[in-house]
């Protein structure tokens, strides 16, 4: 396959949400001094006085400002690390890792009969930042578009929380690196960060401007969707449009395969269920007298079950081999299954989670719709019992636009009633 071909797949990997690194994750992060200074100083800033507790707002500014992509996050990552070990100074038991540039805090309950998870996602965008908003994105081109600053800030707030009483159960809170592209958290739970901890339930929140200002919003079961790249190269071979029986058309057999793979959703597939094949690119030939020799096609699959995803990707196979054998044209096929698995909410955890965020005077609480858009928590729930929700930021502008900006008033209330409900788990 060419270089032009993988970078083609790999752009098209961007879109769902990136590559699948698929590296291990026990490389440490490297120390960067410059960084570190630079996060001190930080730190210093965030805390007015000893006991002030952390100033969420600030933090989340200084967060937008040092945007970072798919496992590049390093001034992120000190950051956090400069704050997170200042809050657990002089706490005994307590251990920070650092696993590429996400950092994991592991903290023992003095009488467990669980250990609970929080995850909070780190990256940023490659998007230019038009917010013109004072704290706007110091590094170029690069954009907090997708509410990770305010899921940081949070993750810390109910780190501070957990850690300011003596705790019955063990708590883990996970900053990962990559859930736009990279995969991080397969690449967390692949070396092992999940299972080394014995985690019984875990959960995150994602922003969306969908709900107004503070409002939750989940479901039970299916909460989104899975999502996997495909790229198909057909390869045949060159000749004149006037002697066709001389070449082997991969055009032809481009057409043929994305016409039969249509059936994939019409007859394996229940669309009724939400299951989606769209092929976005198809790029081939060169010349219109010349009968083109390779044809590139990216798409991607939209899946609510893991066992749909693996269906689909196995009729895509057999359709491109079917169509290669007829055609004669070879058939490269590409399939990223990544981490972006279905996300799946525990029903049991999910119950015990909406009538709490109920019982709470003046929280809104909306029975969330699923979403077709892929997080790459999926993996994660797929392994661990949990949950994901929705914490409504209102604005005009969605997720990934240039103009994106929550409201981040959400923060201090979202990191009480989590607190107060991860504290209370039985
Ligand atoms: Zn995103
Ligand atoms: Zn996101």
């Amino acid at each position: 396959m060419d270089r032009k071909f993988l970078s083609l797949l790999v752009a098209s990997l961007l879109v769902i949400g990136c590559t699948d690194a698929g590296k291990s994750g026990k490389d440490k992060l490297p120390a960067e001094s410059k960084d570190k200074q630079r996060v001190e100083l930080k730190r210093e800033q965030t805390k007015t006085t000893k006991n002030a507790g952390l100033d969420l707002i600030k933090i989340r500014h200084d967060l937008h400002q040092i945007p970072e992509i798919c496992f590049e996050e390093r001034e992120t990552s000190n950051y956090l690390y400069s704050i997170i070990t200042g809050l657990v100074k002089g706490r005994s038991g307590v251990k920070i890792k650092r696993y590429k540039t996400g950092i994991v805090v592991y903290i023992p309950g003095t009488d467990p009969t669980k250990t609970i998870g929080w995850r909070s996602d780190m990256d940023g965008l490659p998007i230019k930042e038009e917010t013109k908003l004072p704290f706007a994105s110091k590094h170029k081109e690069k954009m907090h578009a997708c509410g990770h600053d305010i899921h940081m800030a949070v993750g810390l707030g109910i780190l501070e929380q957990i850690l300011s009483k003596s705790q019955k159960n063990n708590f883990l809170f996970v900053f990962q690196p990559a859930e736009e592209g990279g995969g991080g958290a397969k690449a967390l739970y692949d070396a092992g960060v999940f299972r080394k901890y014995k985690i019984d339930e875990i959960y995150a929140m994602h922003v969306s401007p969908e709900y107004d200002p503070g409002v939750i919003a989940t479901k039970p079961g299916v909460l989104f969707a899975g999502s996997s790249s495909i790229a198909i190269e057909y390869t045949g071979k060159s000749g004149h449009a006037a002697t066709p029986n001389k070449a082997i058309n991969a055009i032809l057999a481009a057409s043929e395969f994305i016409m039969n793979v249509q059936a994939i959703v019409s007859r394996d597939l229940n669309p009724t269920k939400g299951e989606v094949l769209s092929f976005g690119t198809i790029n081939g030939g060169t010349t219109p007298n010349v009968i083109a020799e390779s044809v590139k096609i990216c798409g991607n699959l939209r899946a609510l079950t893991k066992e749909t995803m693996e269906l689909a990707h196995k009729r895509i196979r057999e359709i491109a081999k079917g169509v290669s054998e007829s055609s004669g044209a070879k058939a490269n096929v590409l399939i990223s299954t990544g981490s972006y698995f279905p996300g799946i909410n525990n029903g049991e955890i999910t119950k015990r989670f909406v009538d709490y965020v109920k019982s709470r005077d003046g929280v809104k609480f909306v029975e969330a719709p699923i979403s077709m858009t892929a997080e790459d928590f999926g993996y994660i729930l797929y392994h661990i019992p949990g949950m994901m929700f929705w914490l409504g930021v209102g604005g005009n502008e969605p997720l990934h636009s240039n103009k994106f900006s929550p409201d981040e008033k959400v923060i201090k209330p979202i990191v009480e009633l989590v607190s107060e409900y991860l504290t209370n788990i039985k």
